[in-house]
Formats: C-alpha cells, sequence, structure tokens
C-alpha cells in the first residue's frame, strides 16, 4: 500500500505525550511510576489532551455547532467530566451511559439519547428524569415514546434519526446510502413526520443523521453536514415551522495506521464558513442549534493502553513479545472490532533508550491467534518487564472489548490532570461465576 506524506509514525504520537528522563510520561508523570501504582496492564488518559481536542474542534466549528460528546467512546464519568467542563453536552445509547453522564455532571436537558434498540425501561427511566432529546429511530419507538410521555403527563422532545441516502465517502465504516438498521431512511422522511406529529405527547424537534465513521477528510465531512443541513431543511418545509436543532453525528476521524494523517481543522474550518451561509440564508434552519457528536476524535488520542512484557522469543525467524495485556482489554487495537484489514496500531516502547527497532509480531496471553495486537511493530528488543504503549487508545478501548475472555483481571484506568493521577477505575475482577475463589491480585 503506498504510503502518502506526512503519515504519523508511533514516535511523534508518543512525544505527544512527553517524556520524563527517557521514558514516555503523562502529564509529567512517568509510565512506570503509574503502572508501579496501578498495576499492569493499564488504561492512562491525559485530561490536558482531551481539552486540547475539545477546544481545537470547538474553535474550528465555532458559530456554527454545539460539541455533545458520545460517551460510548469511553463512558468513564471521569473522562466525561472534563468534557463537560469544556461546555459539551453528552450522547448516550442506553440508560447506564444516562447515568453516567448525570455522573460526570451533565445537566439532562444536554443529554441526546440515540441508538436503534431502546428499551422501554431505558425510555421511562430517562423521560421520568429528564432528556434533552430522544433520537426516534423506528416506527415501534414513537408509539413507545409517546405511550411513555402521556402516561408520565410529559411533552417528550424528539429528533428523526434519518439514514442518509447517499453514502459518506472516506470513512472506515460506511454507514449511509445502503440498508441500515440506525433510523429511517431518507425516502421516508416525510411520512415518519407525519407520524410524529399525530403523537401529542412528542414534540419533533429535529432530525439526526450520522452517516460515517472514522472520516480523515475535511472536505467529506463538510460534504456529510452539508447533506444534513439540506435534509434538516427539506424536514422544516414539509413540518411547516423551523427545526430547533440539527444534529449532524460524529465520526471525525484520528490517524491510527502510518500512512494515514489528521483532520485538517483549518481545512474544516473553511468549508464550516460555507455551511455557516448557507443555514443563514434559511429561515426555516437559521435558528436551530447545529450539534454535533464525536467520540473518537475527543477522546481517542488522549488515551494510552500500557502492558508488560512477559516474553521475548522467536518462532522460526519471528520475533515475538508476549505481552500481559490483550485483544480482552483491547479489542479494536487487534483489529477485531470491525476493521475491514487488520493494521498495527501505533506501539511503543515506554523506554526505547536509542536503541534500534526491529519488526516484531506483539501478542497477548489469550490463547487465541486473534489475540494480535501488531504484526509488524518496529520496537527495540524488549526484555521481560518492559512497559509497551498502544497509543491512540482513549476510544474504544476498555469498554469495546470482551473482558470475560479468558477471566483475567480487568485492568485500571487512571486520569492524569497537570500532573495530579486518579484512579478511576479500580483493578477489578471479571465476574466469575459462583462458585470460582479469588486468587487476588
Ligand atoms: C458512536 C456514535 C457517535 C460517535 O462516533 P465517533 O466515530 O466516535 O465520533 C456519535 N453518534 C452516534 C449516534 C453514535 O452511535
Amino acid at each position: 500500500m503506498p504510503q502518502p506524506e506526512g503519515s504519523t509514525p508511533a514516535e511523534t504520537l508518543a512525544a505527544a505525550f512527553g517524556a520524563r528522563d527517557g521514558e514516555l510520561a503523562v502529564g509529567g508523570v512517568p509510565l512506570s511510576a503509574l503502572t508501579e501504582r496501578h498495576g499492569t496492564p493499564l488504561y492512562v488518559y491525559d485530561a490536558a489532551r482531551m481539552r486540547a481536542s475539545y477546544r481545537a474542534l470547538a474553535e474550528a466549528v465555532a458559530g456554527f455547532a454545539g460539541i455533545y460528546y458520545s460517551i460510548k467512546a469511553n463512558p468513564n464519568p471521569a473522562v466525561a467530566r472534563v468534557f463537560v467542563g469544556e461546555g459539551a453536552g453528552i450522547e448516550i445509547a442506553s440508560a447506564a451511559e444516562y447515568l453516567a453522564a448525570r455522573a460526570a455532571g451533565a445537566a439532562p436537558e444536554r443529554i441526546l439519547f440515540a441508538g436503534p434498540g431502546k428499551r422501554p425501561d431505558e425510555l421511562a427511566h430517562v423521560i421520568e428524569h429528564g432528556i434533552g432529546e430522544i433520537h426516534l429511530e423506528c416506527v415501534e419507538e414513537i408509539a413507545r415514546v409517546a405511550a411513555i410521555g402521556a402516561a408520565l403527563g410529559r411533552t417528550v422532545p424528539v429528533a428523526l434519526r434519518i439514514n442518509p441516502s447517499a453514502a459518506a465517502q472516506g470513512g472506515a465504516m460506511r454507514m449511509g446510502g445502503k440498508p441500515s438498521p440506525f433510523g429511517f431512511d431518507e425516502e421516508e422522511t416525510e411520512a415518519v413526520i407525519d407520524a410524529v406529529a399525530a403523537q401529542p405527547a412528542l414534540r419533533l424537534t429535529g432530525i439526526h443523521l450520522f452517516a460515517g465513521t472514522q472520516i480523515l477528510d475535511a472536505d467529506v465531512l463538510a460534504g456529510q453536514w452539508l447533506h444534513g443541513l439540506r435534509l434538516a431543511l427539506r424536514a422544516a418545509r414539509h413540518l411547516g415551522r423551523p427545526l430547533e436543532t440539527i444534529d449532524l453525528g460524529g465520526g471525525l476521524g484520528i490517524p491510527y495506521f502510518s500512512g494515514e494523517t489528521a483532520l485538517d481543522l483549518a481545512r474544516l474550518k473553511q468549508r464550516v464558513a460555507e455551511l455557516m451561509t448557507f443555514v443563514r440564508a434559511e429561515p426555516l434552519i437559521r435558528e436551530a442549534q447545529v450539534v454535533i457528536e464525536p467520540g473518537r476524535f475527543l477522546v481517542g488520542p488522549a488515551g494510552l493502553y500500557a502492558a508488560q512484557v512477559l516474553a521475548s522469543k522467536r518462532s522460526r525467524g519471528t520475533r515475538f513479545l508476549v505481552l500481559d495485556g490483550g485483544m480482552h482489554h483491547h479489542l479494536a487495537a487487534s483489529g477485531n472490532l470491525g476493521q475491514v484489514i487488520k493494521r498495527d496500531y501505533p506501539i511503543v516502547a515506554a523506554r526505547p533508550g536509542g536503541r534500534e527497532t526491529a519488526p516484531c509480531t506483539v501478542v497477548g496471553p489469550l490463547c487465541t491467534p486473534l489475540d494480535t495486537l501488531a504484526r509488524q511493530a518496529a520496537l527495540p528488543d524488549c526484555q521481560a518487564g518492559e512497559l509497551i504503549a498502544i497509543l491512540q487508545s482513549g476510544a474504544y478501548g476498555l469498554t469495546a472489548s470482551p473482558v470475560g475472555f479468558l477471566s483475567h483481571p480487568t485492568p485500571a484506568e487512571v486520569l492524569v490532570d497537570g500532573g495530579s493521577v486518579t484512579e478511576i477505575r479500580p483493578r477489578g475482577r471479571f465476574e466469575a461465576p459462583l462458585g470460582v475463589p479469588d486468587i487476588g491480585g
């Protein structure tokens, strides 16, 4: 595969965290100081880097859109709290995420609830305790939400999630233009608006569109957003009144693999200026609150997964590093979380020490060849006990992984904020079936 200029090698990404005495450091704290205290494997998040991502994006979309943090990317309330502190709302996809958002300090009216299968008890909980907007995704939900609203004597603010007819090009996963379980097909927009308008317990506030994820091209993203604005206009025309909200979705990408470059926020800002011109010319959407709901972009670069080398071995000419952490904590790094082509996440030795690097295969402790964390890593000749860090791991890490497989303990999570370290999830035991004792540790 050709490697365009400006690729992002692992060392550059590691340098963004900083170093101390030749060792990778987060917020000025050496990685080994964190793992000595909190054990390995370990997830480490840097609050300053989260704020930096948030502020850079907020600046690029200033005057155009507000930001809602998509909490499924990393649902730890301490992580979400960093974004709430910056002024973000929260996008949730379950009642448990609602509780996490509340624990993070989000006001109920700053929470949006999306997702293709919301249970009646989840809907009842958020309607009872307050919710900014529920995104309707199927006809059953129209009736379900209306019935709960009527029973509780509430008018529920709802938006329609629309599955766009045109695919966003350039994202790793495409969620538009083809059959989808998410939302209503764009072709049905008018009919669904009529169905919602017929329910007195529902107030149709806006539309929601989310066409693709891991988009690194600002023009692709802006094109998708323009499509969303046009769709909002079409919905408002049919509705015969202005929309209150337009949710353009998440999907902003971050570079993981060699050859990928970061989203160009300066370019995005230029394109946003054009979008603002479009919006201002249309009275039916001019007053609407435009929202974007990124997850990965805000938290991905701020996190790393640290693990310890248990063995360094050779098999028929290939060098293997066996770590104490693997795909049961970090499925995405193993390439098994929806990736079509398995490519290596950026991975570094915590103490490179100026050693020569050579290709090696990095595996976890699970008894399956799926537990491969890197196939062509460029790492020094690491020895047992050394620390390895997988970068770009703040999003879709621990909670997107099969933590029960092989019944290892779950790793702790720590948040570093300006030199102060908080354990935000203790190292834990995967809940064993009844009758199995705990070895501790
Ligand atoms: C997952 C999700 C997001 C966040 O996606 P990213 O690719 O992490 O930005 C946003 N909105 C909805 C509805 C989602 O399901």
